[in-house]
């Protein structure tokens, strides 16, 4: 039988994959004998007397989305890591609030279980993959000034920067990102050297191994102070993006949720609502501009959600843009999906969206829907 290191049997891997989840399974399906096999050693419990395996097997560098259907979201194998839990950014629109944790913390074991799970990553011989950091907390957030857990992270996953494909720092502080020795580890993952496994299909491509995703939505203060209350002035964040685009890094901006402008259906506008006029246009011209300016990738959107956070009530704000929402959808009802509200598909969300990429269309700026903008990371 074949083995991957010593101690380490193919057959066992194969056996666990064979009783994965459907809705894992296009994923596994997708792969060679021993890359499966590779993948259910990391993921699968290997002592569970089910006989149907999840992805639950306890991981610090965990599968991207353990709830998602492989079918109706094709994210395939890749990682995240959420460095801490919770978030101290205190977004109001922020969906992770509806399933994590209520105060922000520290992961208990984190930098041991991380090494240990790269560790597991080497001795099983698992093909390389995209790492997103983070999707449920930012990585950047204040605690990070204490606690250090991403810089650990971004360097132990540069010295094991061959387990690994895209590496995404998805942030609203970018401007950590400018200083040492943050800029550095950034350069190193943003090479990748001739002996790691995908180089020749990444500069074929001329692609970049590395994401410095920023978040900037909102060009007022005031909305800012409402929306996002702990986050990074807008100044700081266009500052840091001009700063990593200078220092030649792949910036992509998040201009990211959308949220409905005036005027609304019906005559009515956010005033009567009692919203403020969160994104004028003007506003996201210029940063859709500011973007093709600095030289982004190209900018990610989405419309916001509304979710009923887990351990408090809805913010009023939210609540008033959920009216706004009712309003739009014109008798049809709201879309429920995961503890989150969202517009249903067609009209209403088209007018969220459309005008922000007519902006984008006459910028010449790229722009991907959040989600066809991770399944487009390899
Ligand atoms: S920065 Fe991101 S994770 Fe943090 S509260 Fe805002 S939306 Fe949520």
């Amino acid at each position: 039988m074949d083995l991957f290191a010593p101690g380490i049997d193919l057959s066992q891997g194969i056996l666990l994959a064979s009783r994965v989840h459907r809705k894992y399974r296009p994923v596994f399906d997708g792969l060679s004998e021993r890359d499966r096999a590779a993948l259910a050693l990391y993921f699968l419990p290997h002592r569970s007397k089910k006989d149907v395996l999840e992805v639950t097997r306890p991981r610090v560098i965990k599968w991207y989305c353990p709830f998602a259907d492989q079918r109706a979201f094709p994210s395939g194998h890749r990682y995240c890591i959420n460095v801490y839990s919770g978030c101290q950014h205190n977004c109001r629109y922020c969906y992770a609030t509806g399933y994590a944790a209520s105060y922000p913390r520290c992961r208990a074991n984190f930098r041991a279980d991380l090494t240990k799970d790269l560790d597991a990553l080497d001795r099983y011989e698992v093909k390389p993959a995209p790492v997103h950091i983070a999707n449920s907390t930012d990585p950047l957030q204040p605690l990070e000034r204490e606690y250090k857990h991403t810089l650990f992270a971004l360097e132990a996953i540069a010295q094991r920067r061959h387990r690994f494909t895209t590496v995404t720092v998805l942030t609203k502080n970018p401007a950590m990102l400018t200083t040492d020795p943050y800029i550095r580890v950034l350069h190193r993952l943003n090479r990748l050297t001739a002996d790691h496994p995908r180089s020749a299909w990444f500069a074929e491509r001329g692609i970049s191994a590395l994401r410095v995703e920023c978040s900037l939505a909102f060009q007022g203060a005031e909305v800012c102070e409402l929306l996002e209350p702990g986050c990074p002035a807008v100044e700081s964040r266009l500052r840091a993006m001009r700063f990593l685009r200078e220092e030649g890094l792949p910036v992509v901006m998040r201009i990211d949720p959308l949220f409905p402008r005036d005027p609304l259906p019906g005559g009515k506008a956010l005033h009567d609502f009692g919203v403020p006029d969160i994104q004028p246009m003007a506003h996201l011209e210029r940063l859709v501009e500011f973007g093709r300016g600095i030289g982004v990738g190209h900018v990610v959107y989405s419309v916001a959600k509304i979710t009923r956070p887990r351990a408090s009530a809805l913010p009023t704000v939210m609540e008033r843009i959920k009216s706004v929402y009712e309003h739009m959808a014109q008798g049809q009802p709201l879309v429920c999906r995961g503890g989150s509200w969202r517009l249903p598909d067609g009209p209403a969300t088209q007018l969220v969206i459309g005008p922000f990429l007519d902006v984008c269309r006459r910028s010449s700026m790229a722009a991907k829907m959040c989600k066809a903008n991770l399944l487009s990371t390899p």
